[in-house]
């Protein structure tokens, strides 16, 4: 719940170890109490009263010093056929996030928001259109997934940071995220190599991360064959032209020996004739990449369409039989509108803090 009275810390879960220490001697604590209150975080409760084995004294105090302790759960949309949910969670600030929760044979796997709204205005996403609010902190992010998990009462095994957001306009907080996700000790434990991160192709931060030699996967989102049609499609292609983003993309490949993957989602009449998959297919011969199909969702309002189940099975089969790795990926939660932004879109909050 958020509360309307003054605070001198805004939200429990931007507390990491170190500051968690530092509160506890705030409090005149022993120190087990930080590792006690981390541990909570660990198990993704959304409210202090949740933290049974600290005093009702205690709770009360924290309750009084953070605005908020976990992200506020707004709405839950479960699909028809329970392997997707999509929750809308409000921060502190009454800026509202979307994170997706999807269940597949391997176990499950949370989609989270980076940013509030997202600056970079692709034309086919609904994330830009109900406006942008902030970045968000790696606690931010770190929380989507402890309490998505804690929600499901089950272990989050994958996650990608392929919700609202351009992740690496949002680098430092983004790098924190992972590395406290991964760490067994005050994160969640979860492989690097379960983790993606997506991106519209912003070049020099996607270096900057390569630096960091974290084995995650790099999710370049392409939409197009070309650049002029990428940039009808993604403004942030007039900055950074196609051949060059082919080529960060090996240099990512050579940097960190991790594989990439390049998005492309099918919109019809627009990027998904046989003509384009064969030019998709020269572009990328020889690169040791994966290609990932999204049967694109219809997004109220905006003039794309999903493309015919047949044309998206042509394109898949002409990437295949020119040699090029590519897969479909499943299409969960139309009947919750799985593609980003739009439930934050239809439920916005316009009383958030600017
Ligand atoms: S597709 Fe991604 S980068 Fe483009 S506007 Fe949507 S959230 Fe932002």
């Amino acid at each position: 719940m958020l509360k309307n009275t003054e605070y001198k810390y805004d939200f429990f879960y931007d507390f990491g170890p170190s500051e968690l220490k530092e509160l506890a001697e705030e409090f005149n604590l022993a120190s087990f109490r930080a590792k006690q209150m981390l541990q909570w975080q660990q198990k993704g409760i959304s409210d202090f009263s949740e933290m049974t084995n600290l005093s009702v004294d205690l709770r009360t105090k924290l309750s009084e010093s953070f605005k908020q302790c976990g992200l506020s759960l707004v709405q839950e949309l479960k699909s028809q056929d329970s392997e997707s949910s999509k929750l809308l969670y409000e921060l502190h600030d009454r800026q509202r996030i979307e994170t997706v929760l999807m269940r597949y044979r391997f176990g499950l796997s949370c989609c989270i928001s980076s940013e509030a709204g997202c600056l970079m205005g692709c034309a086919f996403c609904a994330s830009s259109i109900a406006g942008y609010g902030r970045k968000l902190s790696s606690g931010e992010m770190f929380a989507q997934v402890a309490q998505t998990a804690h929600l499901a009462n089950e272990r989050i095994r994958n996650v990608t940071v392929m919700g609202t957001g351009e992740p690496l306009n949002n680098l430092d907080a983004l790098i924190e995220f992972l590395k406290r996700l991964h760490d067994p000790e005050y994160g969640l434990g979860i492989s690097y190599r379960n983790m993606t991160v997506s991106t519209c192709g912003l070049i020099d931060k996607m270096l900057v991360l390569a630096a960091e030699v974290l084995p995650i996967t790099l999710s370049i989102s392409l939409h197009a064959p070309n650049q002029e049609l990428r940039e009808q499609l993604m403004p942030i292609a007039k900055l950074y032209h196609f051949d060059d983003l082919l080529a960060a993309a090996q240099e990512w490949m050579s940097r960190t020996g991790r594989r990439v993957t390049f998005e492309y989602a099918l919109f019809k009449d627009v990027n998904d004739s046989r003509e384009q998959a064969e030019e998709l297919a020269g572009k990328l011969r020889g690169c040791n990449c994966h290609v990932n199909l999204i049967p694109a969702n219809t997004v109220p309002g905006l003039d794309f369409e999903a493309s015919p189940k047949e044309a998206v099975r042509r394109f898949q089969e002409k990437l295949g039989k020119q040699g090029v790795n590519v897969t479909l990926r499943r299409s969960l939660g139309q009947d919750v509108n799985a593609a980003c932004g739009q439930l934050r879109r239809q439920a916005p909050n316009d009383k958030a803090e600017g």
